[in-house]
């Protein structure tokens, strides 16, 4: 949608009262280093060039009043009388978390808002429409009431938004990427010093596509948590033993440990650990490998990545097998699940010249096992929030 067109959607929603002023945060896709982040482990996203956008306007209300052009719905968030820590079970709780969030001398800074929404990232996608929203909006809050958050408070403030208030459970690269992402590179973030390095990516002559599945599996239970609660109790149980006893987290395992791990944890405890070991491994070799272009090789840790995620961490689905399959089975270098899994999208490496036709033909195979449309976005390394201008 265009600017002028969001402008005149703003009017028509809020009246015709001055300008809105405009924020902006990137999705993001993650190469590799899955279900990692909230294990103190390594992960390797890009930023990506869909963004969500926030138009705001300060109103003389006690109100904050949102409308989600995307969902076509508006909500209100209260401000005076005390902030109400009650959840609404819709989106605007991602708002509602941010502000929830904040400390009280900061909420007391807040005052009425007008808030237009509108998202080119794909909601519930794996594409993280949900941290592009978060972060659209704190930084609005940030700026519009200067509250001088810092950067990493920004993305804290979000991230405790989405696990505390909207009760997902998600690490803190989702929120980090989408502020310090850049054009042409990944971010190697290591999220136990929450610090990060810039990866140039040399792509070398391939293209990165994302393929959505369009379904969801995680009605099933929150399987996402529960992973989660899995990483825990294995550390637990390992910190229990006199060798382990000063292990902060699985990340700190060296492969060499996982003879020990598998004759110490239950098998599934053992699996989900190995993965997360193992997948620290692949990221830095991954980020090493494609910023010197070894496009193949880094495209067989994507597929050992989504071996370990089907076969250890037990967070595929056939569907996202179905698609990195037939990546396997063309010849392309390298693909795999991207985001928590359970659905969701897929990250493919394409030669650039290729790239329509195997969309097309994935689309058709796709459609023709699951009689489901499946979705494609190429994606570019982008900016992120740090880096815009305007
Ligand atoms: P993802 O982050 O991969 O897109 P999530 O399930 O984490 O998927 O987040 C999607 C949810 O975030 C939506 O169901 C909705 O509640 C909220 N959301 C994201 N973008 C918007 C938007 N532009 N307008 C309203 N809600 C949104
Ligand atoms: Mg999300």
């Amino acid at each position: 949608m265009q600017l002028t067109e969001l402008k005149e959607k703003f009017t028509e929603i809020y009246g015709a009262d001055g300008e809105p002023n405009i924020y902006r945060a990137p999705g993001r896709v993650n190469l590799i280093g899955e279900h990692t982040d909230y294990n103190d482990g390594l992960v390797l996203p890009i930023a990506i060039d869909l963004t969500t956008r926030a138009l705001v306007r300060r109103n003389p209300k006690e109100t904050i009043r949102l409308y989600s052009i995307d969902l076509e719905e508006g909500g209100r968030i209260p401000l005076g009388g005390g902030i109400s820590s009650k959840k609404s079970g819709c989106w605007t709780d991602y708002i509602g978390g941010i502000i929830f969030s904040l400390d009280k001398e900061k909420r007391n800074a807040l005052s009425g808002l007008d808030i237009l929404l509108h998202s080119e990232v794909p909601i519930g996608s794996g594409l993280s429409s949900s941290a592009a929203l978060e972060m659209a909006v704190a930084s609005a809050l940030n700026t519009e009431f200067e509250l001088g958050l810092e950067p990493l408070e920004l993305i804290r403030l979000c991230q405790n938004a989405e696990n505390e208030f909207v009760g997902a459970n998600t690490g803190i690269m989702d929120q980090y990427v989408s502020y310090f992402g850049r054009e042409n590179t990944a971010l190697l973030i290591d999220t136990a010093r929450t610090s990060h390095r810039y990866v140039n990516l040399d792509l070398a002559s391939h293209e990165l596509l994302v393929i959505d599945t369009t379904v969801s599996h995680t009605h099933e239970g929150n399987k996402y948590n529960q992973r989660r609660e899995e990483c825990e109790d294995a550390l637990n149980l390992l910190k229990k033993t006199d060798k382990l006893v000063h292990l902060s987290s699985l990340s700190d395992l060296s492969p060499e440990d996982l003879g020990y791990v598998n004759s110490t944890l239950p098998e599934i405890l053992a699996n989900r650990t190995r993965h997360v070991v193992e997948e620290n491994q692949r990221v830095k070799r991954a980020a090493a490998l494609l910023a010197e272009g070894k496009i193949g090789k880094a495209g067989e840790l994507f597929f050992a990545s989504h071996r370990s995620l089907r076969d250890l961490y037990e967070v595929s689905c056939p569907e996202l097998d179905f698609l990195v399959n037939f990546a396997r089975k063309q010849g392309i270098p390298g693909a795999r699940m991207t985001g928590g899994g359970f659905g969701g999208s897929t990250i493919h490496i394409v030669p650039e010249g290729d790239s329509d036709t195997y969309l097309k033909e994935a689309g058709e195979a796709y459609l023709a096992e699951f009689g489901i449309e499946a979705e494609g976005f190429f994606v570019s390394p982008s900016n992120g929030l740090k880096e815009f201008t305007s």
